[in-house]
């Protein structure tokens, strides 16, 4: 079995008729950038940020998410490195940020809309972020999407980020995507409309499942509930896949899904461009994906 899986180290990803499709790695921290780059993965399509803010004792400095943004993307060359900026929450969150506690804390003031309320913070990630970008390969994504005001109002912030960066002498690539993650129903039912404002599209099928099934993702006693493979949840990810390709752009997916070997068949049927797995699942699923479409 392993030996077999070695056969598949450093080849390209792609299906049986030959159609390409990106295999990166998930990353939760920057501990996990040798397990990425053992996996063999392509590229890294989800950096969860947040750690950074979890393990500190007070908001971290432009500084310091500079130096660990540039560690990430110098590790990875030029792979392609997408972070995500901000996702936290009342669920999730350091004492620091000193948020009401709520009762529905994964519907309340968190990812985006924490950072278009505290536009300091925001900035500083994205300074941050941009100063960086030099250094690699740099994708930013935008978590918790529900509407084209979000996207428009972050890609404001962005411009105003870049022009102080020019102002103070600072270097960043031009060329850095953005892209948001289609993780709410909202967002998923008007994709058309978000298509035309962004690079790419990341579709977060764990947050997606929960909010479409209305089925707490940390409550153990709804699993049955958060079934991924529920046609409403398939036909929210259908219709992101076709919007995406009609306005020109790839999609992507992040969430657990992607490394679920008995979904695999069915992302590829819908076209899916690229797919973010667990560092252990890369081999197994560029071996899959060859017997695949
Ligand atoms: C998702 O919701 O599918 C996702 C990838 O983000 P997270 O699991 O970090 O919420
Ligand atoms: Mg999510």
């Amino acid at each position: 079995q392993h030996s077999h899986l070695e056969e598949y180290r450093g080849v390209p990803t792609k299906t049986r008729s030959g159609r390409k499709i990106r295999l990166y790695a998930n990353s939760g921290s920057l501990s996990d950038i040798d397990l990425v780059k053992a996996s063999d993965a392509e590229g890294i399509g989800l950096f969860r940020s947040e750690y950074i803010y979890l393990q500190s004792n007070d908001y971290p400095t432009e500084d310091e998410q500079f130096e660990i943004y540039k560690e990430v993307l110098r590790g990875m060359g030029d792979k392609k490195v997408i972070i995500r900026t901000l996702d936290i929450g009342a669920d999730k969150t350091a004492e620091y940020f000193m948020l009401k506690p709520e009762d529905n804390p994964a519907m309340g003031l968190r990812a985006i809309r924490l950072c278009l309320s505290n536009k300091a913070l925001f900035k500083t990630q994205l300074r941050a972020l941009y100063r960086a970008s030099v250094f690699g390969n740099l994708s930013i994504m935008i978590p918790m999407i529900t509407s084209v005001e979000e996207v428009t109002e972050t890609k404001k912030i962005i411009d105003v980020v870049k022009k102080e960066l020019t102002d103070q002498g600072f270097e960043y690539r031009d060329e850095v995507e953005f892209g948001i993650m289609i993780e709410t129903p909202a967002a998923a039912l008007i994709s058309d409309e978000l298509a035309p404002y962004v690079d790419f599209f990341s579709i977060g099928t764990n947050d997606l499942t929960q909010f479409t099934l209305a089925a707490d993702r940390q409550n153990a006693d709804l699993i049955k509930y958060l079934n991924p493979y529920h046609h409403s949840v398939v036909r929210l990810i259908e219709m992101t896949i076709q919007n995406g390709h009609a306005a020109g752009i790839w999609v992507g997916i992040c969430g657990e899904l992607a490394s679920d070997e008995n979904f695999l068949g069915k992302l590829i049927q819908l076209g899916i461009d690229e797919m973010s797995v667990v560092p252990s699942s890369v081999l197994t699923m560029r071996a899959k994906i060859a017997t695949l479409g």
